[in-house]
């Protein structure tokens, strides 16, 4: 697979080089060249198979020029070791729950099949995953790598600043992941990941990646579960279907745009946001405008100047859609609170970010048609929030539970660049 970069697209890298790089020139976004369509026939035998044999081919129609078959299903296979169920809410809506993965969120799907693509193409020449992380992305770096040969990975995070649980579900894994409690704060610890990228010789000698959330790979992986989706539902629903998705940096949202550019049948979908709502405003006045970031409660989603929004242009443009296609709602932190409350009366308990886009759906779905929203998080980790919200005790899932028994095995570092090049050049092969 070629790819252009979308701030200069006479730069054009191969799908291995787009791994390992993550962004081209001038911090530009990596696009494919050539957009893969499905006949119909051929989208109704794949919904019939199995989800790693329909992701392979799927992922296939992408980069069968530069990763065998076999190679990718084996990447596959370990990357989508979990379901992703279609839970009935209503009985016109139903939620995509994404969050059965290691650590109970969507963003799991992307990020384990980046660490296998990368331990794929890394060959006999280790690599070394280094990321700041404020809590949770770190979470899924880690379990993403964990165990994986010719990688190490090495997360820093301000000490005492992060939640007890969310330490213990990253820093109780050892093997090759290395984690380091910095005496600073997130800026701190992001300013000496950004001093180890500029040291050209540790840069080298370490070979070093950042695996970071606008890698290509993710959004080839997520792909795959809007598929998985669709075999999930009858084929009334399948015919009427509109797809709501809780978007920050509309990572999300470009996948299952590019699914429907495969041929999935998707009547429509919904943007939806909180109060951070440069993309609504943006559809319905043709104004880009952002706002500065505002906290909401779903504080995945608290971002004003969404980085993949590039890409979603770029596939309007090239599929030749109208805005006008694309539904979208800001839905504010007392209208998710209700909306909660209304889903949990229903027997459904969920979290903020699926609440936005639950309520988006509720609001747009029209008489005939069948309406998704995707379950990015598991409601336990958000639980104080939930918990308040609700008035009611949720329980930790197994996983979890485990992990807050085990030891932390993090160093513990000072906020000083000298120091943390001293131990990743001692860190063993
Ligand atoms: C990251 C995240 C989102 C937003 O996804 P994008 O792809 O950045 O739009 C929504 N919900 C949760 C729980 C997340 O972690």
């Amino acid at each position: 697979m070629k790819l252009y970069n979308l701030k200069d697209h006479n730069e054009q890298v191969s799908f291995v080089q787009a791994i390992k790089q993550g962004l081209g020139k001038q911090q530009g976004l990596f696009f494919p060249l050539d957009l893969p369509v499905f006949e119909l026939t051929d989208i109704e035998q794949l919904l019939e198979q199995d989800f790693v044999t329909r992701s392979r081919r799927l992922l296939s129609a992408f980069i069968a020029d530069e990763v065998s078959e076999d190679a990718l299903h084996q990447c596959v296979k370990a990357a989508f070791e979990f379901p992703a169920p279609v839970v009935q809410v209503a009985e016109d809506v139903a939620c995509l729950e994404l969050f059965h993965g290691p650590t109970l969120a969507f963003k799991d799907f992307g990020g384990r099949f980046m660490a296998q693509m990368l331990a794929q193409v890394a060959g006999d020449q280790p690599v070394t995953i280094l990321t700041a992380t404020s809590g949770d992305t770190g979470a899924a770096v880690a379990h993403a790598f964990y165990g994986l040969q010719s990688v190490r990975v090495v997360i820093l995070y301000p000490q005492g600043k992060i939640s007890p649980l969310q330490e213990k579900l990253f820093c109780t894994l050892g093997g090759n992941i290395h984690t380091m409690a910095i005496d600073g704060d997130f800026d701190a610890c992001q300013a000496l990941v950004k001093q180890a990228f500029d040291d050209r010789a540790l840069k080298k000698a370490l070979h070093l990646n950042s695996a970071n959330s606008i890698n290509i790979s993710r959004l080839l992986a997520q792909i795959c579960y809007y598929f998985e989706a669709v075999a999930q539902l009858p084929q009334d629903a399948r015919n009427q279907l509109v797809i709501s998705v809780p978007s920050g940096n509309f990572g999300d949202l470009t996948a299952g745009l590019l699914a429907k550019s495969l041929g999935l049948p998707v009547k429509r979908f919904i943007a939806a946001t909180n109060a951070n709502d440069t993309v609504p405003r943006f559809l319905s006045n043709g104004q880009w405008q952002p706002h500065p970031t505002v906290a909401t409660l779903s504080n995945a989603m608290d971002v004003s100047q969404p980085n993949n929004w590039p890409r979603v242009e770029e596939l309007f443009r090239r599929k030749v859609w109208q805005w006008s296609e694309l539904g979208h709602a800001a839905v504010s932190d007392e209208t998710t609170k209700d909306t909660l409350r209304e889903l949990a009366e229903r027997g459904y308990i969920s979290e903020p970010h699926a609440a936005t886009a639950y309520r988006a759906l509720r609001d747009q779905l029209q008489q005939g048609e069948f309406g998704l929203f995707l379950g990015t998080a598991h409601p336990a980790k958000f639980k104080q929030s939930v918990e308040a919200i609700l008035g009611q005790k949720l329980s930790l899932p197994k996983a979890l539970a485990l992990r807050a028994d085990l030891p932390l095995l993090s160093h513990r570092l000072p906020a000083r660049f000298s120091e943390l090049r001293q131990f990743l050049l001692s860190l063993p092969a």
